[in-house]
């Protein structure tokens, strides 16, 4: 015990000096290196020097039009890692870009070292920053391999494996396994390049969902093979971040996001794969059968799921939204997590696909009593609903949400979105006053804990959805196919030329003007019914007006200049302005968030409980 003490303390002292490593890592020559370093890019490589106005497309999540958010693959493939002997440390070079206009990311990245370079290619918005931050470890580490892995990876691998900076991808949802088994052929001394029929390449002919190149630069694609049938070989748990954070002495590379430390939110992750099939969504039942050759979804246990989200609660206060609706896998998951979640005060957001009933609002406020309601309705017009894969009715949504606001959610959000299949710029506007009448019926009554939010469908239909694929049948136009012509198309000066799509329906001018048009009307009625506060409201309006005309002004230089160099000189111009209206455009981000209570991280508690594990650990072996 005298041991557990000492270990405790010393490990209270290290963690408690968190504040003062925030921006500590210049001392990596002091530890061994990692086997594995994960890094994330930013959207755009480099976007502080880009005049590129990205428009309202991260309003609705907690990152920047960077992106800087890494998936939470990234804690999961860590974490297995590590139960098998490696070691790996993230590196948000995003967030590092965005925290530090001097922060020079390729001179930090040649500082790193490890085994391999793994980069993540999931959301298409990174296809031009990740191609880059590849290019630049190979011209520092020549000899280490660079590994990439994602939805977006998975879907463009054939095209992604011929980038000379690329040697590997993993494919598929579930990456944690293949990555193991490559990580290890890597530290045991294979080639990244074997000749052919070399043993070498029989090795990395063996790893499901690996793509590799031979010695002549050859790729191969091994069969997609891998895609277990539950996620209950996996851990989210985010105790292993904080582990590599104090053994890394590098809290600033491992931030999930900009303003996470003021405002921590967190993921738990019920399910890889959905029994929806929305038609521009790459996370559809279709797509996942296609792209990842998941037949049916893979859910996590529902006490497995309950224990994640408990762990999160011991050190943070933050709210941990569960991604998936819980109502999926059948009642008795649902009965089973509400029952291991019993009695848990700290916020909790939870997503319906569909309405639900009284009966489960009111087992869910017995069990999480602050808990969120997100409803993703898309339109006010149920046509328009249908067609986009969401089947059910205007009546039966409101009175999910009279039920959810009766048995004592927190807030419900309610999702609409510019851009879909069958929806006009007059069905936009439709919206709007559907929304309207919602706040009139609630907030108009003094009940305001239902918000609408619209936002754009952008910047890119994903890849492998139904929309993707058979844009003609969907009243889709794409302007982008491939990953290099979406690598070019992020670095457009403004979103409307970003899109990678139009419809039959609405153009990309009309779409934009949709858009800001329909946030303007939104956020005023919002101001209207007192739901935001008069002065954001104000702000926002402000903010809606500048981008509008920066839009039109960016438009003028487009078509009057077709001089690149002048076109280019001429956006700088607008750089400044450009960067003050990229953040919060048609609403504020915080209007997403919820009260918390105490302080927000709680780093001794954070350290208490790696000593336990620890212990626990010790105890067990
Ligand atoms: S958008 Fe539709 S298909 Fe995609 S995850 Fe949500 S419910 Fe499933």
């Amino acid at each position: 015990m005298v041991y557990y003490f000492r270990a405790l303390i010393r490990m209270i002292c290290r963690v408690s000096s968190f504040s003062r490593i925030t921006n500590a890592t210049q001392d990596n020559h002091m530890m061994a290196n990692p086997d594995l370093i994960l890094l994330h890019a930013p959207s755009v490589y480099d976007f502080r020097k880009e005049a590129i106005l990205y428009g309202p497309v991260s309003d609705l999540v907690p990152s920047t039009p960077v992106f800087e958010m890494y998936p939470i693959g990234f804690t999961t493939m860590a974490e297995y890692l590590e139960r098998g002997g490696l070691q790996t440390r993230i590196v948000n070079l995003a967030v590092r870009m965005l925290d530090d206009i001097h922060f020079d990311a390729e001179q930090h990245i040649a500082k790193l070292d490890a085994a391999a370079f793994g980069i993540d290619l999931h959301w298409l918005p990174h296809a031009h920053g990740s191609v880059e931050i590849a290019r630049i470890v190979k011209r520092h580490h020549p000899n280490r391999p660079v590994i990439f892995g994602g939805f977006s990876s998975t879907y463009f691998h054939q095209e992604l494996i011929l980038y000379p900076a690329v040697d590997f991808i993993i494919r598929g949802d579930s990456t944690e396994m293949p990555l193991l088994a490559l990580m290890q052929y890597i530290v045991s001394g294979g080639a990244c390049r074997p000749a052919s029929g070399s043993p070498d390449a029989v090795v990395l002919g063996s790893i499901p969902n690996l793509d590799w190149k031979d010695s002549e630069g050859l790729p191969h694609a091994n069969p997609l093979s891998y895609s277990p049938d539950n996620l209950d070989d996996l851990l989210l748990d985010y105790t292993h971040v904080l582990k590599a954070v104090v053994r890394y002495r590098d809290l600033a590379s491992y931030k999930p996001f900009r303003n996470w430390m003021r405002y921590p939110i967190t993921a738990a992750l019920s399910v890889r794969g959905c029994r929806y099939n929305c038609i521009t969504c790459g996370g559809s039942a279709c797509t996942f059968q296609a792209i990842h050759n998941r037949q049916k979804p893979a859910y996590r246990s529902p006490e497995k799921l309950a224990q994640d989200i408990r762990r999160i609660g011991e050190y943070s206060e933050g709210p941990v939204f569960v991604l998936g609706d819980i109502r999926q896998p059948g009642p008795q998951y649902t009965e089973r997590f509400l029952d291991a979640m019993s009695g848990w005060k700290k916020p909790v957001f939870i997503e319906l696909f569909d309405a639900a009933d009284r009966t489960f609002f009111d087992q869910v406020a017995r069990a999480i009593p602050n808990f969120t309601v997100e409803i993703s309705m898309e339109s006010h017009d149920e046509a328009v609903r249908r067609a986009f894969g969401r089947p059910y009715s205007n009546a039966a949504i409101e009175r999910c949400m009279d039920d959810a606001l009766a048995a004592g959610c927190q807030r419900l959000d309610l999702f609409f979105m510019t851009g879909l299949k069958q929806q006009t710029y007059e069905s936009v506007m439709g919206t709007v006053e559907y929304s309207r009448t919602l706040l009139a019926r609630y907030a108009g009554q003094g009940e305001k804990r239902l918000i609408p939010f619209i936002s754009p469908l952008a910047p890119f239909l994903d890849p492998g959805s139904r929309a993707f694929e058979e844009p003609e049948k969907h009243g889709y136009r794409l302007f982008a196919r491939t990953l290099e012509e979406h690598r070019q198309a992020l670095l457009a000066p403004s979103w409307k030329y970003v899109l990678n799509y139009e419809t039959v329906w609405m153009n990309r001018d009309q779409i934009v003007a949709a858009t800001y048009e329909a946030g303007r009307r939104m956020n005023l009625i919002k101001g209207e019914y007192n739901v935001i506060d008069a002065q954001i409201a104000a702000a926002t309006d402000r903010r809606i007006a500048s981008a509008s005309q920066l839009i039109t002004e960016i438009d003028e230089i487009v078509a009057h200049t077709p001089d690149p160099l002048e076109r280019q000189r001429q956006l700088h111009l607008l750089k400044q302005h450009v960067d003050d209206a990229n953040l919060s455009t048609v609403c504020d981000k915080r209007e997403l968030e919820v009260a918390m209570r105490g302080t927000r991280i709680n780093m001794l508690q954070a350290a208490a409980l790696m000593v336990r594990d620890w212990w626990q650990e010790k105890v067990q072996s």
